[in-house]
């Protein structure tokens, strides 16, 4: 059964210019891009979205981070898309992801990781209902 994940290219990816190598890996990995959209996103935007983060220390500087720049907001599918985005993704520190992911590939630093992937499926589920609206996930 297929299984729909939610993914964003990172501010720091699309700034140095790794969107269409991200776009093509995920491609290669078998994801049918179901929607996709590039914005720029306010610092409140990034806060509800990042809402379970928020009494994490780095929780300010996160926002920010994903409010400086256009970012590529994405909903994937395939089967077992969300734990095979978190494959595709590696480690969130990229000092500890496996050679070949997306993060060790393309990544600078632990908070300007290159990618988002959702962590579950009801987490999905939130992720997708907060940046896209039915009629564009026809
Ligand atoms: P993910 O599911 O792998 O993206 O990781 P988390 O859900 O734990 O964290 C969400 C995002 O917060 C990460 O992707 C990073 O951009 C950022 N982040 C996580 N841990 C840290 C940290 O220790 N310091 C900073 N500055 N950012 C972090």
């Amino acid at each position: 059964m297929p299984q729909r994940t939610f993914s964003i290219i990172k501010p720091d990816a699309v700034r140095s210019g790794h969107t269409g190598a991200i776009l093509a890996a995920i491609d290669q990995a078998g994801f049918r891009i179901v929607a996709i959209k590039k914005e720029s996103i306010s610092i409140r935007q990034a806060q509800g979205f990042y809402a379970v983060h928020k009494e994490r220390p780095f929780f300010a500087d996160l926002c920010a981070f994903m409010a400086s720049g256009p970012l590529v907001l994405m909903v994937l599918e395939k089967d077992n898309a969300v734990a095979d985005l978190r494959q595709l993704m590696g480690a969130t520190n990229p000092a500890n992801a496996e050679e070949g992911t997306i993060r060790k590939r393309f990544a600078s630093s632990i908070q300007e990781n290159a990618i988002h992937g959702s962590d579950g499926e009801d987490t999905a589920a939130f992720e997708i209902g907060y940046w896209f609206a039915g009629y564009e996930l026809i």
